[in-house]
Parts: C-alpha cells; structure tokens; sequence
C-alpha cells in the first residue's frame, strides 16, 4: 500500500458532529481497505487520502496513533477511520450498534 495522507484542518460543515466525540467508547472495527478505497487495477498511483484531522481514538494495532477521519470523497467508497503508522482502515459504531461515522 502507498498513501499519501494529506492534512486539512477547515472546519467541518454542520459542526454538530462533534457531538458525536463525547459519547464513550466506540467499537472499531478494522475494514479491507481494498473494500473502502477504491484503487485502479494495475495503476501504481500513490493514491491521496484526504483526512480531516484526527479523532480520540487510537489504532487497536499500533495503540498509541490517533486514528484520522477520513470521509467519503473521490476514491473513498465510505467514511472511515485511518490510522496512517499501519495504514489499516477502520469502521466505528456506537456501542449500541450504531454507525458512527455515517452524516
Ligand atoms: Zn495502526
């Protein structure tokens, strides 16, 4: 995998979801990141993750690297969470099964 995450810190629209950062604990849930970024077959592109900061919790593989929000965009298929030291890809719910990242 060659990713390229690139920072950006604007505000997000609709500044209700931070909301969504003061309930407990997620559950984290890793995903296929083949399933959620879509990658040309056979093109060897660094493809460009555009995160939107960094949110509480850490990666359940490395434990100490803050997971980054990664949201729908051109070659993103679903919302995400992306830990960039492992490069894994996670989906995260509320405890009560409810998906967190969905807006
Ligand atoms: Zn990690």
């Amino acid at each position: 995998m060659n990713f390229q995450v690139s920072e950006k810190h604007t505000p997000q629209p609709g500044s209700s979801r931070r909301q969504h950062h003061d309930i407990d604990q997620l559950v984290l849930c890793e995903l296929n990141p083949l399933v959620v970024v879509d990658r040309l077959d056979g093109e060897d592109v660094p493809l460009t993750l555009l995160t939107f900061g960094s949110v509480r919790e850490v990666c359940p593989k490395c434990q100490h690297t803050h997971l980054k929000l990664v949201l729908r965009q051109t070659s993103v298929r679903m919302a995400h969470l992306f830990c960039a030291e492992c490069e894994s890809c996670f989906d995260a719910r509320y405890p009560n099964g409810a998906p967190a990242l969905t807006i």
